[in-house]
């Protein structure tokens, strides 16, 4: 059997060279990091978890005519993406004040903002993604203004759908990360969504309760990830019922 290409290896995936040009196998592990990898853990099942819900979350925005690179989940850790190139930032949409940005402006986590505010961070893990402005994109050539409108209603329209798909099961949308990524068709570029949407790269918080349901569990050792994850699965339907107390998860 022939050995497939890595092309790269990252602190929660790996992407290999897809079957067919232009293809990439996105491959997600049960690595889980925070504080740029100072903290590092093995989470039974998050692959597959993440796996499939960023499986769903694609899917929603496609049908809603927001471009992605899913093309289709391959099996429970794998699933085929199309090849782009990564704009060089992390694009943070917040609903409600939390983390690096209670920290920064000393807003009380959990104050509700005026309105979403969009974030750029540099994607360097050596300098720990630093805040950046448009300034500092536009004079470094890290995208274009015209990219820079394109991301921003891109971010705003992930935004709104996923603030309503995660109302709907009674979690708030606090903020979340997407990345994007730059594909040519004949003498044209287009930004679409890549990477993952995952309770990974997400704040979600019951609505009753306020209990955290993504990352921060782990973050800040709030309990059980693959509980946390496994309930945002099972409350989106992504889970099938019969596995509603304990999901088998199977590599
Ligand atoms: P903060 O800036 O408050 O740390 O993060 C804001 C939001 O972006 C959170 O939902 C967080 O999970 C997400 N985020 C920020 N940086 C990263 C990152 O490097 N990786 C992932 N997976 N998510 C991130």
């Amino acid at each position: 059997m022939a050995r497939r290409k890595k092309i790269y290896e990252g602190k929660a995936k790996i992407l290999y060279e897809g079957p067919e040009p232009g293809t990439i196998v996105q491959y997600f592990k049960d690595d889980a990091t925070a504080f740029n990898a100072e903290k590092k853990d093995v989470i039974d099942g998050k692959g597959v978890l993440n796996n499939r819900l960023s499986e769903f979350f694609m899917n929603g925005l496609t049908q809603i005519g927001v471009p992605t690179h899913f093309i289709r989940r391959l099996n429970m850790r794998e699933q085929l993406v199309r090849s782009c190139e990564i704009v060089p930032l992390e694009v943070i949409v917040r609903n409600y004040a939390a983390g690096s940005m209670s920290k920064r402006l000393g807003i009380a986590e959990g104050t509700q903002l005026p309105r979403p505010i969009v974030e750029y961070c540099y994607k360097d893990d050596a300098l720990g993604d630093p805040l950046v402005t448009e300034e500092h994109i536009a004079a470094f050539g890290w995208a274009s203004q015209q990219d820079m409108d394109d991301i921003l209603s891109l971010a705003l329209r992930v935004n709104d759908f996923m603030s309503g798909v995660m109302l709907a099961v009674g979690i708030r949308l606090v903020d979340f990360k997407i990345e994007i990524g730059r594909v040519y068709e004949g003498d044209f570029q287009r930004l679409i969504i890549a990477d993952e949407i995952s309770p990974d790269s997400c704040r979600l918080w019951d609505i009753e309760t306020g209990q955290k349901l993504d990352k921060d569990v782990f973050r800040r050792d709030l309990g059980s990830l693959t509980d946390a994850y496994s309930e945002v699965a099972r409350r989106l339907g992504v889970l099938p019922k019969s596995n509603v107390s304990k999901p088998t998860l199977i590599n």
